[in-house]
């Protein structure tokens, strides 16, 4: 009997897996799409991007071991506005009031193409090349979410792009857009509400990622608040009836957020830090200083929320009594996904295929694993499959999405970091400085430029593109989160 039992089990197992492999296939999110054709066209974008690989290269660390931190971009923006001025396009730099960011534009006309280009670092990640965590400056900046890679990769793509247009005289414009500050979702931001992506028919980017993938996800809209509160000081044992605490106003603020949460929808996401709460115990601190991020999953929502974030930090300020005052520092929609593009995007990366890493390569990416306690399974050889989101409960927040709310926008993911590493980490920083980016970022510039390839010669798609977005509009216009006298908070040349 006992026998009889285990083989039945057995067979359970077996036509389990079979009919698990059936589910899998006949996934109801999975969408099919065939591998682009290599064109001519598309063959002499490869070759350029082929011969000027070690150019790029160079360009690649370079900006790498710059690894400058949101608005202080200075070098990282003028060795790519320099690069695109010597392969032929004009460009516009200080645009949006920001001294980095920059438009670089080849052609006339229409169709009016955008590439996105970021290339800011993180504070405090300072790394080298070496796959244990070593700084080459402690507490200095570096590229942990591969920024450099992103916005060497877009560059190759524009001026590919340009190369396939002048030898063919293709009609049509190329816009590369040189945007600052993206980690701290400022940069699009200003250049959006200041009109700099006005005109596009559509628009290209992608993303440095663990995973060779196009996603239809999107991201939560977000607005973010510096709050000062104002008191008044006193001995904190000798007088303390005469002391009014700022950092009482903001720990009362975070008490009532925390309470407002309860009465939020589950996809709200508050989150702070103070930046000031005083210099010691025993001064009744007249002046502290917190940060504040409002998400939700949509502008609306996040409107909403944020009246009632308002409200708690005026509670607060009666409550301590003290004043106080919000800066708004920047806010984002959430982003719109274009199918119709991705689906492109998507047989191009098919046609090109994930990047080919070496043994050396994959060996580094191992070490990093074993030195973060991760699996060791090196870095992705596979591409993801092409599927319909799931249902999210929250994410990040990009300011790509005002892009997509102004133009129809593809997304892409190559990878750049090892298998189950961390982002915004160490990690990343040392992929992003060897030739596991450089295999990437030529990877992600083929799989763009054969996109903007299909996008200049084959009209129907922008057009099936642009009848989704407005589709997905459902009839509201773009109205940036910033006030219109708002400045961008632009830092000085070090
Ligand atoms: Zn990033």
């Amino acid at each position: 009997m006992k026998k009889f039992i285990t083989s039945l089990l057995g067979l359970f197992l077996i036509l389990s897996f079979f009919l698990g492999a059936e589910t899998k296939d006949n996934d109801p999110l999975l969408i099919k799409v065939k591998p682009a054709k290599l064109t001519p066209l598309k063959q002499e974008a490869f070759s350029w991007l082929d011969a000027s690989a070690q150019d790029l290269d160079k360009l690649n660390d370079q900006i790498w071991s710059y690894a400058e931190t949101a608005l202080q971009e200075y070098q990282s923006s003028e060795a790519l506005a320099s690069y695109l001025e010597k392969m032929g396009f004009k460009v516009e730099r200080g645009v949006a009031g920001m001294p980095t960011a920059f438009v670089a534009v080849y052609g006339t006309g229409e169709p009016v193409i955008g590439i996105l280009a970021e290339y800011d670092a993180l504070p405090g990640l300072s790394q080298e090349a070496v796959p244990q965590k070593k700084p080459v400056e402690a507490g200095q900046p570096g590229h942990g979410c591969g920024h450099n890679i992103f916005g060497v990769a877009s560059t190759a793509t524009a001026v590919a792009m340009k190369q396939v247009m002048e030898k063919n005289h293709l009609q049509g414009t190329i816009k590369l857009f040189g945007c600052p500050a993206e980690e701290t979702v400022v940069g699009k931001v200003f250049m959006a509400r200041d009109g700099v992506f006005n005109g596009l028919s559509c628009c290209i980017q992608w993303h440095p990622d663990s995973g060779n993938e196009v996603s239809l996800g999107s991201s939560n809209a977000l607005n973010q608040i510096e709050v000062e509160f104002f008191g008044k000081t006193a001995h904190a044992a000798g007088d303390p009836w005469d002391g009014r605490s700022a950092l009482d106003g903001i720990e009362l603020t975070d008490i009532g957020l925390n309470f407002l949460r309860e009465h939020l929808k589950p996809t709200a996401r508050i989150h702070y830090v103070i930046l000031n709460g005083g210099g010691a115990p025993n001064v009744v601190p007249d002046y502290a200083k917190a940060w504040y991020f409002v998400r939700d999953i949509d502008r609306e929502t996040v409107e909403k929320d944020y009246e009632r974030v308002l409200k708690v930090i005026d509670g607060a300020a009666k409550m301590s009594e003290t004043t106080y005052k919000v800066n708004f520092i920047s806010g984002v929609h959430e982003t719109l996904a274009n199918r119709a593009g991705s689906e492109v995007v998507y047989s191009n990366l098919l046609l090109v295929g994930p990047p080919v890493f070496s043994p050396e390569d994959q060996s580094f990416a191992k070490e990093i694993q074993k030195n973060l306690g991760v699996e060791e399974k090196g870095l992705k050889t596979d591409i993801e499959p092409f599927k319909l989101p799931e249902k999210s409960w929250g994410s990040g927040s990009t300011d790509v999405a005002e892009v997509s709310w102004l133009a129809p926008t593809t997304a892409l993911g190559i990878a750049t970091a090892p298998i189950g590493t961390p982002g915004h980490h160490w990690a990343e920083v040392a992929c992003a400085g060897t030739s596991i980016a450089h295999k990437a970022l030529l990877t992600a510039a083929k799989v763009m430029a054969a996109t903007g390839v299909d996008f200049f010669t084959q009209p129907e798609i922008i057009k099936k593109m642009r009848a989704e977005w407005t589709e997905n509009k459902k009839g509201k216009e773009y109205k940036s989160p910033l006030s219109s006298d708002l400045k961008p908070p632009v830092k000085p040349k070090k």
